[in-house]
């Protein structure tokens, strides 16, 4: 199996490091083939501007979907962001791993969405979802929260956690055609032992050994 696992975390001694490294790690001991996009060691600019192109269909007026549908028929991405269409268009299984920031993707990787889904590229022209451009693929979202795991159910404070990652689910993942995986989340590793962290990344490499032949979940239409 080809797997991309694009990661972003501020601190490369996080938890969030040491689950990407337990990813990586387990992964290539597997036998699987395993590229990477580590977004933070990559200083990856998350907006989204003319710098996403080498051309210009319009050179007055940015319209960022036009200029991706125009660089997808000219070769004209720029060559960051055609490395990473490339890498999405190679894997079988793409893993995101993140801290939960405000119910949702930490800014530098919502940017890499922004900028690498692109129009023409990563969908359109009816290509979303059964349909979508990467149908066949599969993604999983591993992520940390700071709130424990009783405060992201319904009825408690924060609610569903499915219902948070909904949008990330579907509104992305799904939209560009991928099958989703339940995800792995470690909640509130700050306020975990030492021995609970390490048998949370020794879970999360127990999954990983088998996740090629895990069944996508349902993420629910409302
Ligand atoms: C802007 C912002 C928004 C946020 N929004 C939310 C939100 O909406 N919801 C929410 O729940 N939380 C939120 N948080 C909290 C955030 O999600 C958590 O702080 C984060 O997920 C914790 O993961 P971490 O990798 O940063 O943990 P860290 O603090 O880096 O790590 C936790 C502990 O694990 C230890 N550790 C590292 N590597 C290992 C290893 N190999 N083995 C054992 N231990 C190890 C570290 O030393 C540390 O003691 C927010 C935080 C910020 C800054």
């Amino acid at each position: 199996m080809k797997v991309l696992v694009v990661y972003w975390h501020p601190e490369p001694q996080s938890f969030n490091a040491a689950m990407f490294q337990t990813a990586c790690q387990t992964l290539a001991a597997a036998g699987h083939e395993v590229r990477t996009s580590d977004l933070h060691a990559m200083h990856f600019d998350p907006v989204s501007s003319r710098k996403n192109f080498a051309t210009a269909k319009n050179p007055d007026y940015l319209k960022p979907q036009i200029e991706e549908m125009h660089a997808t028929d000219t070769n004209g991405f720029s060559p960051e962001i055609e490395a990473e269409i490339r890498k999405i268009e190679w894997c079988d299984l793409m893993i995101w791993q993140f801290p939960l920031w405000w119910f949702g993707l930490p800014a530098v990787l919502k940017g890499w969405v922004d900028r690498v889904f692109a129009m023409g590229r990563a969908y359109g022209g009816g290509r979303i979802y059964q349909s979508g451009v990467f149908r066949g693929k599969r993604a999983l979202l591993a992520l940390t929260t700071g709130g424990p795991e009783g405060a992201y159910v319904k009825g408690a404070f924060n609610g569903d956690i499915a219902g948070i990652l909904r949008p990330i689910h579907r509104g992305m993942l799904q939209f560009v055609g991928f099958d989703v995986l339940a995800p792995q989340i470690v909640y509130g590793p700050v306020r975990l032992t030492d021995e609970q962290r390490a048998q949370a990344l020794a879970t999360y490499a127990e999954r990983l050994q088998t996740i090629g032949t895990e069944s996508p979940i349902d993420v629910g239409i409302y």
